[in-house]
């Protein structure tokens, strides 16, 4: 990035918060590194998993829960349901937060480290029979542990949200829903009270 995003002036950096970060000398923009917020859905159906094959890169050919990424105007618990729907053909509603992964590297947005948050999802099918569109998702279907475990090029982080939505175990849930000054219609995961 070279030029303001707000006014088109050439960039240059400025000491803020400790570090020297890229800033726009003529304008208060400021850069602060490239983030994003992902999401995936465990969606469960006769104690079988919903796994859908990569249809492009990275990671062509291998098997993972459905997901991507959340559009910064949209509610995570939308985007993990649109993303099972869009790329597995299943409706689903959201039970609760399975885990939190954070990744640092890898491509970001504009070149540069990227640093990315992916919230992992339990959901409870509603309906539809797994389909695929052959393109960006060339399989789709339910699948047993041993199945799974029978299976090459499964991604491990999907193996292990799998294992943990059958295990039983509880996870966060929206606790709390509320608004404040800069933050409205926030909403809260934890474990009931
Ligand atoms: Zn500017």
């Amino acid at each position: 990035m070279k030029y303001c995003p707000m006014c088109a002036a050439e960039l240059g950096t400025r000491l803020e918060g400790g570090r020297d970060r890229v800033a726009c000398p003529s304008c208060s923009y400021l850069f602060f590194g490239d983030f994003s917020i992902g999401c995936g859905g465990v969606v469960i159906r006769d104690g079988k998993a919903l796994l859908i094959r990569r249809g492009h890169e990275p990671g062509r050919g291998w098997w993972q829960i459905p997901g991507g990424y959340v559009e910064h105007d949209e509610v995570i618990t939308d985007a993990v349901a649109r993303e099972v729907l869009e790329e597995a053909g299943v409706r689903a509603k959201v039970i609760d937060v399975l885990g939190i992964r954070h990744s640092v590297g890898g491509a970001g947005s504009i070149g540069g480290p990227s640093s990315n948050v992916y919230v992992m999802f339990r959901l409870e099918p509603l309906g539809g029979e797994p389909v695929c569109d052959g393109n960006e998702v060339t399989g789709a279907g339910y699948f047993s542990m041993e199945e799974i475990a029978a299976m090459d090029r499964v991604q491990s982080l999907s193996k292990f949200g799998i294992e943990w939505a059958l295990s039983g175990r509880v996870g966060f849930t929206p606790a709390q829903a509320g608004s404040d000054p800069n933050r409205p219609g926030w909403v809260l995961y934890g474990l009931p009270i």
